[in-house]
């Protein structure tokens, strides 16, 4: 009986993560992810994809980040029959990201056939809304530590929460008397909603993600927020907080929260302006609500868990309107998270100016972004054609990262209730990966391996 894992996806790179196990008697893909950033890794997205789609026989998600479902669509439009399997949350959460990312590539792509520069021609999608809403029907919720059958085949799927996003997930695969156990990407023990991520379980393979694999959080988020908040609203600012649409908007709600109870950021009106944000606060609420395994006990039922006291949530596009100069000190949190595009931009257009106002960037911010450009200290920002002078203060909260570093990874794989025969270091770029396999080879005395794009490995 011969089983392999075939590397087609976060290999060498942080995004794309897709893994296919075969054998002669199932073909499970876990993870589906899309490539993001440079040309290189975005190309592969159009790449005929390694097997037909119609030959899976399960898909399964780690979690509803872009860079693991982003590419489902595709595979939705390419025939796929097979059930979508992941935690509930992870596929409320998926629904909404996908959504989002089609109607973002189909807005690209007109903007490409104005601009004339496409190579297709008309220039088209990866996919659009409707190959998404092909998709939605394949999925299948499993709730965690309930192992589930692909039906018809001798392969198990077992989810663990990982602590990373709500929903997410540590995947063990079983087949033809093989374990094999995907990490997704790691929690950090500290998410203020979630559970630590759970050990993993006794298993013959283990495929780590590796993203910080070189490195170590040191800052605490907290006190620098607090700092930045205190000074602006003292000032009788407006403090704007560019966010990720999913968990960063959450975990910096609860945040603002605590300081506000704790008297170090006085209470203000906190407003959440972006209908995604919206939407994935929604779908937290719920699972706080619900009691999902991956939340914290002591949270439990606590509706009010994302209400630093006074929550205004802007569904409309004229109540946004409204805030761009609100008059009043008060906060406000909306996407995107690198001020690429979203109400965030309209925001800081009139904000900026003001050199009371603050904006707080709390997440990565890619080359070539306004959020990095802010970050670098540009003194001039472009917004819907014009320049816009930047006044108001620009400050950078680290530590609010939601992925394990080096030591979180290694104490990790450290908890497994035996050493397995081998560990795949993936999802990082090439020296966090490389130095992490370091580490689990001196450390544990573990055999650790890099795998390349493409490549595939034996698991019998
Ligand atoms: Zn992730």
């Amino acid at each position: 009986m011969v089983a392999t894992v075939r590397f087609l996806g976060g290999a060498g790179t942080v995004t794309g993560s897709k893994f296919l196990v075969s054998s002669d008697t199932a073909t499970v893909l876990v993870d589906v992810g899309l490539f993001q950033g440079l040309k290189a890794l975005r190309r592969r997205n159009w790449e005929p994809f390694a097997v037909p789609a119609g030959s899976l026989d399960a898909v399964v998600l780690t979690h509803a980040h872009l860079d693991h479902c982003g590419y489902l669509p595709v595979l939705g439009r390419e025939g796929l029959q097979a059930p979508v399997v992941a935690t509930d949350s992870t596929l409320d959460l998926a629904a909404l990201v996908l959504r989002d990312s089609a109607a973002l590539q189909e807005e690209d792509a007109a903007y490409a056939a104005r601009g004339g520069w496409s190579k297709h021609s008309p220039p088209r999608p990866l996919y659009d809304t409707a190959d998404v809403e092909r998709v939605l029907p394949l999925f299948h919720p499993i709730p965690f530590d309930a192992p589930w059958e692909v039906d018809g085949h001798p392969a198990t799927v077992t989810l663990r929460p990982a602590g990373h996003i709500l929903g997410s997930a540590v995947v063990e695969l079983q087949l033809e008397g093989r374990s094999v156990v995907f990490s997704g990407d790691l929690g950090r023990g500290t998410h203020p909603l979630l559970e630590p991520p759970a050990p993993p379980p006794p298993c013959d393979v283990i495929v780590v993600e590796s993203t910080y694999g070189n490195r170590r959080h040191r800052e605490d988020p907290e006190v620098v927020l607090a700092d930045v908040l205190d000074r602006c609203l003292g000032r009788g600012g407006v403090a704007v907080i560019p966010a990720f649409a999913v968990d960063r908007t959450e975990v910096v709600l609860m945040t603002l929260q605590r300081l506000m109870n704790d008297g170090r950021v006085p209470h203000v009106p906190v407003y959440v302006d972006s209908p995604m944000a919206l939407g994935g606060l929604a779908v937290y609420r719920r699972a706080v609500v619900a009691g999902s395994a991956d939340v914290r006990d002591d949270l439990v039922g606590i509706e009010r868990t994302f209400d630093p006291g006074d929550l205004r949530e802007v569904h409309d596009a004229r109540d946004s309107m409204a805030i761009n100069d609100p008059g009043y000190p008060c906060i406000i949190v909306s996407a995107s998270g690198m001020a690429a595009g979203g109400r965030v931009v309209h925001h800081l257009k009139h904000l900026l100016p003001d050199p009371r106002n603050s904006v707080v960037l709390v997440g990565f911010q890619a080359v070539g972004t306004r959020g990095r450009s802010l970050q670098d200290g540009a003194t001039e920002l472009k917004m819907h054609g014009r320049y816009v002078p930047v006044r108001a203060e620009v400050a950078t909260v680290e530590g609010f990262s939601v992925h394990a570093d080096s030591d979180d990874l290694v104490g990790w794989l450290r908890s497994a209730p035996r050493p397995p025969e081998v560990v795949y270091l993936v999802h990082g770029e090439p020296e966090a990966s490389a130095a992490l396999a370091a580490r689990v080879r001196a450390e544990l005395g573990w055999t650790a391996v890099v795998p390349t794009h493409g490549e595939i490995v034996r698991l019998d």
